[in-house]
């Protein structure tokens, strides 16, 4: 009866399950939000905003398009803005990728894409990462289509800049690079979109610029691949960014100072903390993100996961397949990640312990 008078297609699918937003007070290290406030210069170009909100957005997302594009040296028609990069993704997705052409992609990934190629019948291929996690780019030499986390999710880890031109150049068809993580000191692709007119560069403010509760991501590329997109959006919902999150959007990345600090503070924070666990005993991989991926086998990643909680720390569990061993941990402040450190020292084993 529930599902009587669902579409087939409404029926098929099994969505994204999203990191949990408890309601009460937690340590909050699972949905790798930043740890700090955006600049304070969102809340006054909001409030500004507030005032035109009668009206519709500009579709294009105006001044946000425009200071994507100066933030970049690009022209404002090399960008399309989007209601969070999940939905640049989504209709990147529909406007770049074909059902007969297998999308080529990580085994270990950000696990919405599997749920946008059943959305949109298309087949991904799934490459194997080797027992590090790296990447190896000769298992794309035959893609058509490509999409990649850079740095990759939940893994933290950046693919050198030479192994991802390779995989560009190699490929016919479409590549996107999700770079949601990339402010957090990794490489970036955008300089390169001069270069090659089959990428897709995929950003996010909710990470780097604090911004997860308004909304706001947006795609860079050559102008014919930006059409695609704006073909796509205004098949299925012209205003995607509202007027608060343009003003929103628009300020922040105009307020580079305090982002600059912000993802310092953030590195610094990740490399202690990443130091301490090794010294603890865990495996951790590098990271060039906000998020550390820690692997526990001793007690195992669901027990910490569970004992974390109880202590009232939450983070990431993604059970099943090779991350099972695996927690990820977002980077918070200097004070949680204390009160993190200090669980997980009771949490760990004695033996293995080592340093101060
Ligand atoms: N890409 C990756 C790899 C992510 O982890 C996330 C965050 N869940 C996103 C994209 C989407 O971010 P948002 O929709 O908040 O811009």
């Amino acid at each position: 009866m529930e599902q009587a008078y669902w579409s087939a297609k409404a029926r098929s699918l099994q969505p994204y399950t999203a990191g949990e937003q408890p309601r009460e007070k937690l340590i909050k290290l699972n949905t790798n939000e930043n740890a700090y406030p955006p600049s304070p210069q969102v809340a006054k170009a909001t409030a500004d905003a507030a005032v035109d909100l009668r009206l519709y957005p500009p579709m294009d997302g105006g001044a946000f398009r425009e200071a994507a594009a100066h933030l970049h040296g690009l022209e404002p028609e090399e960008i399309f803005c989007a209601n969070g990069s999940d939905e640049a993704l989504a209709l990147s997705f529909l406007a770049l990728f074909d059902p007969d052409v297998p999308v080529y992609t990580l085994d270990v990934t950000y696990s919405f894409y599997p749920v946008w190629a059943d959305l949109h019948d298309l087949t991904l291929h799934p490459v194997e990462l080797d027992g590090n996690f790296a990447v190896l780019p000769e298992r794309f030499r035959d893609a058509a289509s490509v999409v990649l986390a850079n740095p990759n999710a939940p893994t933290g880890m950046e693919l050198a800049p030479g192994l991802l031109r390779e995989i560009i150049e190699t490929t016919d068809g479409p590549v996107i690079v999700d770079e949601a993580y990339a402010d957090f000191g990794a490489e970036s692709a955008l300089p390169w979109i001069d270069e090659y007119d089959n990428l897709l560069v995929v950003r996010t403010l909710s990470k780097s610029y604090s911004l997860a509760g308004i909304r706001a991501g947006y795609a860079a590329g050559q102008r014919h691949l930006i059409r695609a997109l704006e073909t796509v959006r205004d098949s299925f919902n012209s205003y995607p960014v509202d007027r608060l999150a343009i003003a929103g959007a628009a300020a922040a990345l105009g307020d580079q100072a305090w982002h600059e600090e912000c993802c310092r503070r953030i590195m610094a924070t990740r490399e202690r903390s990443r130091i301490r666990l090794m010294e603890l005993g865990h495996r951790v991989l590098p990271s060039t993100t906000n998020f550390l991926f820690v692997e526990c086998r001793e007690p195992d990643a669901g027990t910490v996961f569970r004992a974390l909680r109880e202590r009232g720390i939450l983070v990431r569990h993604f059970d099943g397949g090779r991350t099972s061993d695996f927690l990820r941990v977002t980077v918070g402040t200097d004070a949680d990640m204390d009160a993190f450190l200090s669980a997980m020292e009771e949490l760990s084993p004695p033996a293995q312990q080592t340093g101060g």
